[in-house]
């Protein structure tokens, strides 16, 4: 089947689906996305990747393209008409079409927004999570707000690479005092031995994942000890157990940090136990 999707106002099969060569996206990167999760045909955290990308809007000063009512109706019809039921929705707006220049449109011009949808094979998914990632450390190269979840994304496709490079799955970004900020498009967690569980607190320094927020409810309700600060790569070393968080990842365990192994190098028992757990407390729609 081939997929379609939402371009400005029209349901294309994706194969013919395009955007004007001086779209400010294509141009400039000068655009915001957000990935949500579907999981057995519902959306995961809708509510929260909507008001993220509300907030990312209006950080870069973009007006909105639609009001949010027919925004959730574009986000259904692209799941229905892909038969969506596991996989992601991707939703990309950018601020428009305009001859190239640096400052804003002016008039202001219309918005472009497209919507797509990927399938996920729920056993790859599963496999993926059962082996676990390697994880390397890099310098955070990317600009200063990282908070704002923008389709800049350059510094992140090199981090991501570089990981590739060396057999791992994600890079964990150093900032300037080197410590671990978070991934190349993921949140970064480490279990220490004592079994406090430690990610980066909510700064400008990261993206707010909402996985991670949700993940924090969980751990709320499990009863682990959790430590919002900054941590080490050597602290990453010495940790029981890793793992990294996103929409795309839910949860997904780290076996070994820049070649240091992390226990017997396979996924820990805590960070499977909540991956098995994680849709259990994340808010669905249909
Ligand atoms: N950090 C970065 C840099 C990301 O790209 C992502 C994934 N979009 C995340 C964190 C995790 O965010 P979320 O849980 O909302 O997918």
């Amino acid at each position: 089947m081939s997929r379609v999707a939402y371009v400005n106002g029209r349901y294309l099969p994706q194969a013919h689906a395009t955007v004007h060569i001086e779209d400010r996206g294509y141009q400039f990167a000068d655009g915001v996305y957000e990935v949500i999760e579907v999981h057995q045909g519902a959306l995961i955290d809708e509510e929260r990747h909507l008001q993220r990308l509300v907030r990312s809007l209006g950080e870069l000063r973009i007006d909105a393209p639609m009001r949010a009512g027919a925004f959730r109706i574009v986000l259904r019809e692209v799941i229905a008409r892909n038969k969506l039921r596991q996989g992601f929705i991707y939703m990309q707006i950018s601020r428009g079409v305009a001859r190239r220049d640096h400052l804003f449109p002016d008039p202001v011009v219309r918005p472009s927004l497209v919507v797509t949808a990927r399938l996920v094979d729920p056993a790859k998914a599963g496999a993926k999570a059962a082996k676990g990632i390697r994880v390397i450390t890099m310098p955070d190269m990317r600009w200063k707000r990282p908070d704002i979840k923008t389709i800049s994304l350059i510094a992140n496709v090199l981090a991501k690479q570089a990981a590739k490079d060396r057999d791992s799955g994600e890079a964990w970004l150093l900032d300037a005092d080197g410590l671990i900020t978070e991934g190349s498009s993921s949140n970064a967690w480490i279990i220490d031995q004592s079994g406090t569980v430690i990610t980066h607190p909510v700064t400008n320094a990261i993206l707010q994942g909402v996985t991670r927020t949700t993940l924090l409810t969980l751990l709320e309700k499990l009863g682990h000890r959790v430590e919002e600060r900054r941590f080490s790569p050597q602290e990453a070393y010495d940790a029981k157990e890793a793992f990294i968080t996103g929409a795309t990842s839910i949860v997904t365990p780290v076996v070994a940090i820049d070649d240091h192994v992390l226990g017997t190098g396979t996924p820990g028992p805590i960070a499977l136990n909540l991956r098995a757990h994680f849709h259990d407390v994340a808010p669905r729609t249909d």
